[in-house]
């Protein structure tokens, strides 16, 4: 039963506790009587034995309650024991009291007041100072000890370039991306289209030749003769074979060329069209009024008059030249029946 009281922290504030908790019966006599417990709550009288360290010492450290460490003779082997069983307690004679929180220590600011000075900026704070300060009067750092910048040994190449990849918002990426394609291929197919859509919307228009010539003619095949609108008249090159490389040109003021059409043979009359050869492919020269060439291979049908679509503008000069043909044989020559230029 005193056991439960052997607590030294709480015998010591006595007078605030006695009361209550103190197993009344089991005490008898002294401390419970009064209402009241002056004094004799104190000493330790009430408490038998061991555990009451008021009574082990002397007089004079009961009653000096907390400014008095050390004055214990440690001799006695009862002290001793009944110190053993003590919690290490600072001795600051306060019971009961959450340890208050210790004011930290703060650094002792001093705030700039001069700030006219002039000279140095220092390369920590900015603050100014005079030229004659060797450390810097705000933050105290060594005024000609700047910091070198840091050499560029920085991230890696890879690194950075992670990096940015990491920040890039792959949707506008991708956004951007899809943008940008479809205004490549806008470009890219805007021409052809506008092409295309001229081609089919045009009404073809005939250029006149101002002049037409050919590498070589049949006397009785001029070159005029592909050239006059009719299709059974011919030029001949005047050749037997193939011809190749013999051409027929006709001059134009110029003028937006954008098709030629080549009616081959010596005639589309099916009785007469094997009079004579008839191209097979030829190739197409197209000068410019800038001398700029426009070449264009073309592969012909049989009998078949074909129009072939060049876009040249300010066209100049437009030559036919030939390759090889269609019913080449000793004593006939390849026969071009009729050569149309045409503009929109
Ligand atoms: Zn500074």
């Amino acid at each position: 039963m005193p056991n439960e009281r052997s607590d030294p922290r709480r015998r010591q504030p006595g007078p605030a506790y006695p009361g209550p908790s103190q197993p009344g019966p089991s005490q008898p006599g002294p401390s419970q009587p009064g209402v009241s417990q002056p004094g004799p709550a104190q000493p330790g009288p009430s408490q038998p034995g061991p555990s009451q360290p008021g009574t082990a010492q002397p007089g004079p450290a009961q009653p000096v309650p907390p400014e008095q460490p050390p004055p214990l003779p440690p001799n006695d082997p009862e002290v001793e024991r009944a110190r053993a069983l003590l919690l290490p307690v600072p001795d600051s004679g306060v019971g009961e009291v959450a340890p208050g929180k210790p004011d930290p220590i703060r650094p002792n600011a001093r705030t700039l007041t001069a700030s006219d000075e002039r000279g140095v900026r220092c390369w920590n704070c900015s603050v100014e100072n005079r030229t004659d300060r060797v450390f810097c009067r705000n933050c105290g750092v060594e005024l000609d000890r700047a910091p070198q910048p840091a050499a560029p040994t920085g991230p890696s190449w890879w690194q950075r370039l992670k990096d940015r990849l990491s920040d890039l918002n792959f949707f506008a990426v991708g956004a951007g991306l899809l943008a940008l394609l479809l205004v490549v291929a806008a470009i890219l197919l805007a021409k052809p289209l506008f092409y295309r859509y001229q081609d089919l919307t045009s009404t073809p228009v005939a250029i006149p030749p101002t002049a037409v010539d050919s590498s070589n003619n049949d006397p009785a095949h001029p070159p005029a003769s592909a050239f006059d609108g009719a299709s059974n008249t011919w030029w001949g090159p005047g050749f037997s074979g193939d011809s190749r490389g013999q051409f027929l040109r006709a001059i134009i003021n110029p003028t937006d060329l954008r098709a030629v059409r080549i009616t081959p043979g010596v005639s589309q009359d099916p009785q007469r069209r094997d009079e004579q050869a008839r191209p097979h492919t030829v190739t197409l020269l197209v000068f410019d009024q800038q001398g700029r060439r426009t070449t264009k291979q073309v592969t012909l049908q049989d009998y078949e008059p074909k129009t072939v679509r060049i876009r040249v503008d300010d066209a100049v000069q437009v030559l036919v030249v030939l390759g090889d043909g269609f019913g080449t044989s000793e004593g006939k020559q390849v026969a071009i029946a009729e050569v149309e230029l045409y503009r929109y």
